[in-house]
């Protein structure tokens, strides 16, 4: 038997889990104890999130790991996606149901929010650019129409902040996912007062905020009732879920780059100082903050989401391939023999990927991809590309240069992406682990029970426990020559 276990509560914009870590500190096992849907759901004034049953969920998963871990459980930390949030009262009663970042009221604010303060002010104040999901927007837009949430609201915690609110009784806002809403100063980590002012929103909701690792108290009685233990406490852990997956990517020195994973890719580098010049702003990298006083300073890349989109596709038209089956297939075609730019917007929304991917190739005059394999080699070398080329841009803005790249997530599963990455960006990936996020999640929770001195520690846990797999660069002149055009059919 373990001697302690962590609970780390991941919620997804897709599903969510809880997940039991099970401990001797010298090595980690991570056990998937409960799933769950997270359907977000459209009603005729928007899109919302149906909290109370992701709360019930949780519950279930709470329950369930005490059955099975009893009194050898630490802690509770949960993290999610970033900018969501809920409005309290001065009781602390929520009022309306959190909308979903998809919500179309996000609609027509940019204008109206640079109109007030031009987009390169607010990226010099708060380090992150204008994007349709931050917390900014959705605030405006609450405003302009003047609705009774934010009229009466005293409080604002995001959706991590706010499940932990309702496990524990206190309210406090954890830094990193704050970190997303555009209305944070990366370098005092308090709010952006000047922006809150200048854009009109009401100072008072935005309340104090804790570090991530930060102990917020015991379950409530009620909690406790339910789930068979009253006395676990909830630690605010890095409650965004892309700086707890930074956390849980082992990288040891400033000279590495990180790279998470998934649906989405996210590159970008651990430092100490936010870059919020107008070179950053321009070339579309942001400010996050993530454990241990650091600064993500990162970029938003497409990610396997193109290949996530092909194989839903094809399991449309019959075929219902596995990701290891794709990857076979892939790997049988030919090299190079076209690209697409993963970042163009048509590629973005759901639909038919196989058949944008072609029309893309044959609009720049590219031989059109026929079979699956190669529409497959097309988007993974494109991608590594893309990786690439903003590896170039970040030498660039920090004149630095890099040594390796640490990869986590579920897509480093895709070996043939691994490698294809090492290749065009001509530098090691160190791929590990799967579960970055959870892996940093509980990290957050052992440094802040006091069972491990610090964030390091940490990391040399992740790396003793898991498998890491070394992709050195091969081919590289010919990935060169495809980086080359590559280069210049996105400069057409
Ligand atoms: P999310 O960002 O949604 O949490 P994950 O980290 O779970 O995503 O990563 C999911 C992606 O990982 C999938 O889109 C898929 O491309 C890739 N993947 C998962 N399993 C495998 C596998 N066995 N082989 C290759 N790729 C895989």
């Amino acid at each position: 038997m373990p001697k302690k276990v962590f609970i780390a509560v991941d919620l997804g914009a897709g599903s969510g889990r809880v997940i039991a870590a099970k401990t001797d500190f010298s090595t980690l096992e991570l056990e998937e104890v409960h799933r769950f849907d997270n359907p977000g759901t459209d009603l005729p004034d928007g899109s919302y999130w149906n909290l109370i049953g992701l709360y019930r969920e949780i519950l279930t998963g709470l329950r369930t790991a005490v059955e099975r871990y009893s009194d050898k459980i630490v802690s509770i930390g949960l993290d999610t996606w970033g900018c969501d949030h809920g409005l309290l009262d001065g009781k602390g009663q929520l009022l309306g149901m959190p909308h979903q970042y998809r919500d179309p009221r996000h609609e027509g604010m940019p204008e109206v929010m640079h109109a007030i303060l031009p987009e390169v002010e607010i990226f010099a104040q708060t380090g992150v650019a204008t994007n349709f999901y931050n917390t900014s927007l959705h605030l405006l837009a609450e405003l302009k129409k003047q609705s009774p949430g934010l009229l009466h609201a005293d409080r604002l915690l995001f959706t991590p902040d706010l499940l932990a609110y309702w496990l524990t009784g206190v309210q406090a806002v954890e830094r990193t996912v704050a970190s997303t809403s555009q209305l944070l100063d990366p370098r005092s980590g308090d709010w952006a007062w000047g922006v809150i002012e200048t854009l009109g929103l009401p100072s008072r909701i935005f309340g104090d905020i804790v570090a991530p690792g930060t102990v917020l108290g015991p379950v409530r009685a009620e909690v406790g009732r339910q789930i068979g233990r009253s006395d676990i406490p909830v630690v605010a852990s890095a409650c965004h879920d892309t700086a707890a997956a930074v956390a849980g990517i082992p990288m040891t020195g400033e000279s590495n780059l990180w790279l998470s994973s998934g649906t989405w890719s996210i590159m970008g580098i651990e430092t100490r100082e936010p870059i919020t010049g107008p070179d950053a702003f321009k070339e579309g990298f942001c400010n996050e903050l993530g454990v241990d006083g650091t600064v993500r300073f990162l970029k938003n890349i497409a990610g396997l989401w193109l290949i996530q989109e092909c194989k839903r596709q094809w399991a449309l038209d019959g075929e219902d391939i596995t990701y290891a089956g794709l990857a076979e297939l892939a790997k049988e075609a030919e090299s190079f023999s076209a690209f697409i730019d993963p970042d163009d917007p048509v590629f973005s929304s759901p639909g038919d990927m196989p058949a944008k991917i072609s029309a893309w190739c044959e609009r720049t005059g590219q031989t059109v991809p026929k079979k699956k394999g190669c529409i497959l080699r097309i988007a993974t070398e494109s991608l590594a590309l893309k990786y690439r080329m903003t590896l170039d841009k970040l030498r660039q803005l920090t004149g630095r240069n890099y040594a390796r790249l640490h990869a986590g997530g579920g897509g480093i599963q895709n070996a043939l992406l691994s490698q294809a990455t090492a290749n065009a960006m001509g530098i090691e990936v160190v791929a590990g682990p799967v579960e970055a996020t959870s892996c940093g999640n509980i990290i957050t929770q052992m440094v802040a029970t006091g069972h491990l001195p610090d964030f390091q520690a940490g990391r040399q846990l992740i790396r003793d426990s898991f498998e890491f797999i070394t992709y050195t660069p091969r081919d590289t002149e010919a990935w060169e020559a495809a980086y080359t055009r590559f280069r210049e059919l996105l400069d057409r």
